[in-house]
């Protein structure tokens, strides 16, 4: 394919990185059958990502009843679909009932009662885990760390006791055990230290009072590497699982579930666009681009940086680096990418690639100003 002859902007996809990266998570988790990776769908639902996925044999962790409907139809087994968020519609929930997921994660109590109903009157019984909101800091972005006491997720600590014994008589419902979700593009590990203890109190607590957990899920957040891409293709798993492997200390027979998103799918995205023209400001110079935050928000929402290439200027002689800002054509001021990027003497026409753009790129594409969503392409 040439790359150079599309039109931009669009996502490029490298599905051999992506199966390299589905391979090591399998290499890291093959000794322990008790370990199951589910693909936090969010992160990119594009159909082809989805398959490659779904063909490593991963499961799925949803957060709405498409993310359900797209994990199925991509050929994820409904055994291995769970189901969080904190705000699960009816229609949500009787989709997933009727996909057969294995598990709603479950974030408040009159959820939980509305679960059953709907599973009542479905004639089915749905198995729950609950999310426990641990306070504990991801030590990452504010607007993405989400196990925080101030944060709307899960439920607290001292409610939990009373929710499983809730769980425990509802006929309809089945008490699958616990769920966890701190926060995401967490790089500082001893973060999941902190977790594993909190866990292994709280399944003492639950022993204590005569509750066996089935299962534990310990969410996502694994991070990945946005400054150095190149060298980092790939992120810690082995670390990552072996933290786990250590620092629990599960019942017998109790399953372990993760959840990784942006750790399986960051580092195979690049979001591919053509330089529209060279400005020179009064005290800035501008390299505006035909891609904006409508095809990835994640630098106007987050504050975040993609390590930017211009790919037309390595084929030419090489030359001094220049600071530039790139920006986007939306007609808002948050639409920049970088501020003083170095990047060789840039013309109009040049190709501006922005790495890991994998997760949470493509999938929070908009519309915004009329423009159409972003394409995507593969590579093998
Ligand atoms: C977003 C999310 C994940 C995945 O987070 P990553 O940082 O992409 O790994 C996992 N579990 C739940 C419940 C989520 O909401």
């Amino acid at each position: 394919m040439d790359f150079n002859s599309l039109e931009t902007p669009y996502y490029h996809y490298d599905l051999a990185l992506l199966r390299r990266t589905l391979d090591e998570v399998k290499r890291c988790t093959k000794n322990n059958p008790e370990f199951h990776v589910h693909y936090a769908v969010k992160a990119n639902f594009n159909p082809r990502i989805l398959q490659t996925i779904a063909a490593a044999g991963l499961g799925a962790d949803c957060v709405s009843g498409g993310e359900v409907s797209a994990a199925a139809a991509a050929g994820i087994p409904s055994e291995k679909i769970v189901f969080a968020g904190v705000g699960k519609s009816d229609s949500e929930i009787i989709t997933a009932l009727r996909t057969g997921i294995s598990c709603f994660n479950v974030e408040s109590r009159p959820e939980l009662e509305n679960i059953s109903e709907l599973a009542a009157k479905e004639g089915v019984t749905a198995r729950v885990a609950f999310r426990i909101n641990p306070n504990i800091d991801a030590h990452t972005h504010a607007k993405i760390t989400t196990g925080l006491s101030e944060n709307k997720f899960g439920l607290a600590p001292e409610d939990l006791l009373p929710a499983i014994r809730r769980a425990q008589e509802l006929p309809s419902i089945e008490y699958a055990g616990l769920h966890f979700h701190i926060g995401s593009q967490i790089q500082d590990l001893k973060v999941y230290v902190t977790l594993c203890h909190y866990i292994n109190n709280l399944l003492n607590e639950l022993e204590a009072a005569g509750i066996a957990t089935p299962s534990v899920n310990v969410g996502g957040g694994l991070g990945i590497d946005y400054v150095h891409p190149k060298e980092n293709p790939i992120p810690p798993f082995e670390k990552y699982f072996n933290i786990f492997r250590h620092e629990l200390r599960l019942p017998a027979g109790c399953q372990l579930h993760f959840e990784l998103g942006r750790s399986i799918v960051g580092q195979c995205g690049t979001l591919i666009a053509r330089t529209l023209y060279v400005k020179e400001g009064r005290s800035r110079k501008f390299v505006i681009v035909d891609a904006g935050f409508t095809d990835l928000i994640r630098p106007a929402m987050y504050g975040s940086h993609h390590f930017t290439e211009n790919l037309t200027a390595a084929t030419r002689p090489e030359a001094t680096l220049q600071p530039y800002d790139v920006v986007g054509p939306i007609c808002e001021s948050s639409d920049v990418f970088s501020r003083d990027e170095l990047l060789p003497p840039t013309l109009r026409g040049d190709l501006i690639a922005f790495r890991s753009a994998g997760a949470y790129g493509e999938a929070m594409a908009s519309c915004y100003n009329c423009r159409p969503l972003p394409k995507s392409y593969f590579s093998e």
